[in-house]
């Protein structure tokens, strides 16, 4: 089982959160009258591709189609909304909530493509386009749920006895509704709307203002070196970039190490010179905490202080509790008992791992006490002792297709009986791309799948899933989906081979696709992956448990020279080797998301206290080594809370791990990959979008609330019972 985590860090379904979950995808089948007000559109995108499924032709797109077409179905949408809030009839949920539902057609079918595209295909157009749009599309959102007239109805509806008569889908399209629009802040009075205008101003200001003194400050704080000597470990390549780097910065015959967005930068590992970890640990964790220029502290005691007054403007005791309303997980207590429920185990971890390292420093003469910066370095040198794993014995067993196709395909085919058709006539926005027809277990068409694996210098980094049209009994539309990947392209005339890491990924992000694919909702705001930040990247962790599962290992992982399956003996190192380091691997994250946690439940007054002395005491309240293991991205620099959408959220990551692996806890006890258990997992919560609770969808799958055991084996903090 993998023990990355950040993999999951990637935007899961591009696009969709923009519009806050209001209808994703396509054609609106009774388009309000109104929407005739909106200026007339005659683009590619004016109505649904005549492709199967409505999937997007890319033959008939221009760079210069989608500023109009977005703003077309910004406008349209305005007007469409505007148009409910003005019904003059009695508000019902069918003329208020579904028909909220059916709007933004124009919008989604142009944003979800254009989205991809920007991410993983972009151009100095694309990428300005973009710029230029998305402040319209946060109006917009301020328009809709600010909107008195429209919440009065919405509110009308969700007091009504019809309202509260509703059951399944329908209620929970109510609730989700209303719950949203309260809030963005709806039930406030006039004056207080403005107070949090201004106040969700300020605090976009300063978010925006941190990341980018955040990006300057982690460029200008490399660390530069006098002599190539001093770089003495990295290789050839690493030191003639560092040189070039030093260069292109005004310093010619000197080296500079860029810094890694982490606390652990990845240098650290092989520089022989003690001296010099120190230095580029120092640049590390001080990077915008010394009081020059880039510090960022003054601006986060802004930003909490701000989240602090918001979330009592709002009536919630604090910024966590108003930011997890809609989670599987509902309060900041309920988040910390769980990240304290790995104390004791990694705590010794961390305790016998430092032993281990420190003992390999003495073998190699090195008689010193363990620092922080010298853990990755001896870690890699155990690591290369006892597991002897080489990444090019590996990769040979893996080339791209072969894995896509008779790998997380073939698991798919035998735990939900889908068979995949490979479509060469669709048009794709690559030529290295492939598209599948989906067909499920009856015959019939599912879905339609994409699958973009190599990197590009027009892509960005990481893997995500992302629905081009998503499912809706309401609107009649099928899913659409795509994986995208940063694989390396070979070179010409080679096949692509994979590291085992990649390949994890693909299963991961198939674990997304799957949950798209399965989607049967009516409404499209409750469909497929539009689910919580702690629940969502469930299917896709639980997913990558299929990658080494022997019976699927023989059908997929094959020379490809020799055509022999690859070795049981590579398969349990590298399963070994996955287990080692968790003091670093899982302390390091535990810790960022326990500061966190803490940050967003000061009260304002508390919030104001210095940033670096909160940090101080809310990592001695972890329990973990924290001065050994710092968190993975200390206060003054974590992005994901200050201005990525985790604030509150970071355990996520930790918690929908938990959720894989109990739930493949339940597979192996239940027979393992079977059609049964497939069924059963399609039916309990692949299938389900959010139309329950997710806590129910999770016993529903297993019988019983989750549990930390399984994650503790498979992690290595706990020896497997049975
Ligand atoms: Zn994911």
């Amino acid at each position: 089982m993998k023990t990355r985590l950040m993999a999951a860090a990637a935007p899961l379904v591009l696009g969709a959160a923009l519009l806050g979950g209001f209808s994703v995808t396509a054609l609106a089948k009774t388009a309000p009258k109104t929407a005739s007000a909106a200026p007339a559109y005659t683009g590619p995108f004016a109505k649904p591709s005549t492709l199967p499924l409505h999937a997007p032709d890319f033959t008939q797109y221009k760079d210069s189609d989608w500023q109009p077409a977005i703003e077309a179905g910004i406008a349209a949408k305005r007007a469409e909304i505007k148009a409910i809030a003005a019904n003059k009839a009695k508000p019902t949920f069918e003329n208020t909530i579904v028909a909220m539902e059916r709007t933004g057609s124009l919008y989604d079918r142009a944003y979800n493509v254009f989205s991809q595209l920007t991410s993983a295909n972009t151009n100095d157009t694309l990428d300005a386009i973009d710029t230029a749009v998305s402040p319209q599309v946060s109006a917009l959102n301020d328009d809709i749920y600010l909107d008195d007239a429209l919440f009065a109805r919405v509110k009308a509806v969700h007091d009504s006895a019809a309202g509260k008569a509703l059951t399944g889908e329908d209620a929970m399209l109510l609730a989700t509704t209303y719950d949203k629009f309260v809030h963005r802040g709806a039930l406030l009075s006039a004056a207080q709307k403005v107070e949090l205008k201004a106040m969700n101003l300020e605090i976009a200001k300063l978010e925006t203002a941190f990341a980018q003194k955040l990006t300057t400050a982690t460029a200008a704080k490399a660390p530069i070196f006098d002599t190539a000597a001093q770089l003495d470990g990295l290789s050839q390549t690493e030191i003639a970039a560092a040189a070039k780097l030093a260069a292109d910065k005004g310093h010619a015959g000197k080296f500079m190490l860029a810094l890694d967005n982490t606390t652990q930068q990845a240098a650290l590992t092989s520089l022989k010179n003690r001296d010099s970890r120190t230095k580029l640990w120092d640049a590390s964790v001080n990077r915008t905490s010394g009081g020059d220029q880039y510090d960022t502290t003054g601006m986060i005691t802004q930003i909490a202080t701000l989240r602090a007054k918001k979330a009592k403007l709002l009536g919630a005791p604090d910024f966590a509790t108003y930011q997890m309303y809609d989670r599987m997980v509902k309060t900041p207590a309920k988040a910390m008992e769980f990240m304290k429920g790995f104390v004791p185990a990694l705590r010794a971890t961390q305790d016998r791992e430092a032993g281990l390292l420190e003992a390999a420093a003495k073998a190699e003469g090195q008689n010193i006490k363990l620092e922080p910066w010298d853990w990755s370095y001896y870690a890699e040198k155990v690591r290369k002792a006892k597991y002897d794993l080489d990444e090019n014995q590996i990769k040979p067993y893996f080339e791209v297709w072969r894995t896509l196709e008779d790998g997380v395909f073939y698991a798919a085919n035998k735990t939900y009986g889908l068979t995949f058709k490979r479509r060469t006539d669709l048009p794709v926005y690559h030529p290295t791309m492939r598209a599948y027809d989906v067909i499920d277990a009856d015959g019939k068409q599912l879905a339609i799948f994409y699958f973009d694996p190599f990197a590009r210098s027009n892509k960005r980094g990481g893997a995500w899933m992302n629905n081009f049209v998503e499912q809706s009994y309401l609107l009649g539309e099928k899913p659409v989906v795509s994986n995208t990947l940063n694989i390396a392209p070979p070179a010409e005339g080679q096949p692509a081979l994979v590291s085992f890491d990649n390949v994890e990924t693909m299963f991961h992000e198939f674990g997304h696709a799957l949950h798209g694919f399965f989607a049967s909702q009516k409404y499209p705001s409750l469909s497929g992956t539009n689910t919580a930040r702690d629940f969502v990247e469930f299917p896709s962790q639980f997913n990558e448990n299929f990658a080494t599962i022997p019976e699927v290992l023989n059908n997929y992982a094959k020379h490809y020279q020799t055509g022999a399956t690859i070795p049981a003996e590579l398969i349990a190192k590298i399963k070994a080797a996955e287990t080692f380091n968790q003091g670093l691997g899982l302390g390091e994250t535990l810790s960022a998301a326990m500061v966190d946690i803490q940050w967003h439940q000061l009260s304002p007054e508390e919030a104001a206290q210095p940033p670096m002395a909160f940090e101080a005491k809310a990592l001695a309240a972890t329990g973990l080594n924290t001065d050994m293991i710092p968190p993975r991205y200390k206060t003054p620099y974590f992005r994901h809370i200050w201005d990525n959408g985790y604030a509150a959220g970071y355990y996520s990551y930790i918690w929908t791990e938990m959720l894989a692996h109990d739930g493949w806890d339940w597979v192996e006890k239940h027979g393992g990959m079977t059609r049964a258990n497939g069924d059963h997992i399609r039916k309990t919560f692949l299938g389900q979008g959010h139309t329950k609770d997710f806590a129910e969808l999770y016993r529903d799958f297993t019988g019983h609330d989750p549990e930390v055991q399984p994650m503790l084996e498979a992690r290595g903090l706990a020896p497997k019972a049975k």
